[in-house]
């Protein structure tokens, strides 16, 4: 028999260990943020200081801990070490005691903890490169179909999708949504929209919560955007008091580079045509017995037209990138530091949102969508 003392105590040991555990899973993130960005391999060489090469030793790699003991400067070169470091482990850290303290001891918070470590690595690879890393990204893809696995054989183990069918709609529906919204800021602004890297960050989103998980990770993580820009454009308009058209991004309306790309239009175009065949078994499934069927055939055939219209926009934009590629050959060095500018202009760093968006959704998704339905049905 264990008591209730015992529990408790098990509880607050293994708060520790999530604690311990993700500390060290962020120190490993800095390694990644550090090294993904430049090509580097993340397990060789071991880590040393980046200005006097010198290994690290053990006991100055600990989490959170050397940092502060060393004052935040390289033991040998006294070369001052950011302060981010420390804050990435304490943020993992954090993220991993929240997640055990939602599932619990279940596979369910590992594969989450796992899930949220990935999540930090985009969203500091974004603010700083405005790029997010492929090598989280697909390897999630991939590993959120495993996942699926394990939870239709184990469903007892808490984890959100239990079946491998809920995981490719959440990838297809993921690619499709901002591939569509990038396509469509591209074709009528002619400027870079979102960027691809954000089409398979929803797709593992996707894959690891659902479709339901994509719509929601989406929502949240657009109303989240939408008020922190609200406040950055009320900090240039009257606190930097900056014109909205400066030099750059009038020099990006002459440019005629749109950074369309092949593996995202051809993803588009399976992913819809995936979707039409999802519909079309769902109509043949249900059609009768849940509503009638007038309304179900008027709302499919909406959905197939909308899926249609991706199909077409996913064969303009092979299209376009066929065009691109002499364009883009012609492109010296010169101009790619001239691109980089435009794309600091009006690149939108909307990976850390949706991972947001996503990481609210892995919490308390249920909840929401239940909250969500009976505020409609009041209505
Ligand atoms: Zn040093």
């Amino acid at each position: 028999m264990i008591t209730y003392l015992q529990l408790e105590t098990l509880h607050i040991l293994f708060l520790i260990i999530s604690w311990m555990f993700g500390a060290v899973v962020g120190s490993f993130c800095n390694v990644c943020i550090y090294r993904f960005p430049r090509g580097e391999s993340i397990v060789k060489p071991s880590s040393h200081c980046p200005k006097c090469q010198n290994p690290i030793a053990w006991y100055d790699n600990i989490p959170i801990i050397s940092w502060v003991s060393l004052l935040g400067k390289c033991r040998y070169c006294k070369e001052s070490i950011s302060i981010q470091y420390p804050l990435i482990e304490l943020l993992t850290a954090v993220l991993f005691v929240i997640v055990y303290l939602k599932f619990r001891i279940s596979i369910a918070t590992i594969v989450y903890c796992l899930l949220s470590a990935g999540l930090v690595i985009v969203v500091m690879q974004d603010l700083q490169t405005w790029t997010i890393p492929d090598e989280v990204t697909l390897t999630g893809i991939l590993a959120g179909v495993g996942v699926s696995l394990i939870g239709m054989f184990f469903p007892e183990q808490g984890l959100r999708i239990q079946n491998p069918i809920d995981a490719l709609d959440g990838i297809a529906l993921g690619a499709l949504l901002i591939c569509l919204m990038d396509l469509i800021v591209i074709l009528l602004m002619k400027k870079p929209g979102m960027g691809f890297g954000d089409v398979k960050l929803l797709s593992m989103l996707g894959a690891f919560l659902g479709w339901r998980g994509v719509i929601g990770s989406l929502m949240i993580g657009s109303m989240i955007g939408s008020l922190v820009g609200f406040f950055i454009i009320l900090y240039y308009r009257y606190i930097k008091k900056i014109e909205e058209d400066s030099e750059e991004s009038k020099k990006g309306n002459e440019d005629n580079f749109y950074p369309v790309d092949l593996v995202a239009s051809i993803f588009l175009g399976i992913s819809s045509i995936y979707l039409m065949v999802r519909v079309f078994i769902f109509i043949q499934q249900n059609v009768s017995s849940i509503l009638p069927g007038e309304i179900v055939r008027g709302f499919s055939y909406l959905v197939i037209a909308f899926l249609l219209f991706s199909l077409f926009i996913s064969v303009v934009s092979i299209f376009i990138w066929k065009k691109q590629i002499p364009m883009q050959s012609k492109q010296t060095e010169e101009n790619e530091e001239e691109l980089e500018i435009t794309l600091q202009a009006h690149y939108i760093p909307f990976g850390p949102y949706l991972s947001l968006g996503g990481f609210i959704f892995l919490l308390f998704g249920p909840e929401l969508i239940s909250k969500y339905l009976q505020i409609l049905n009041i209505l």
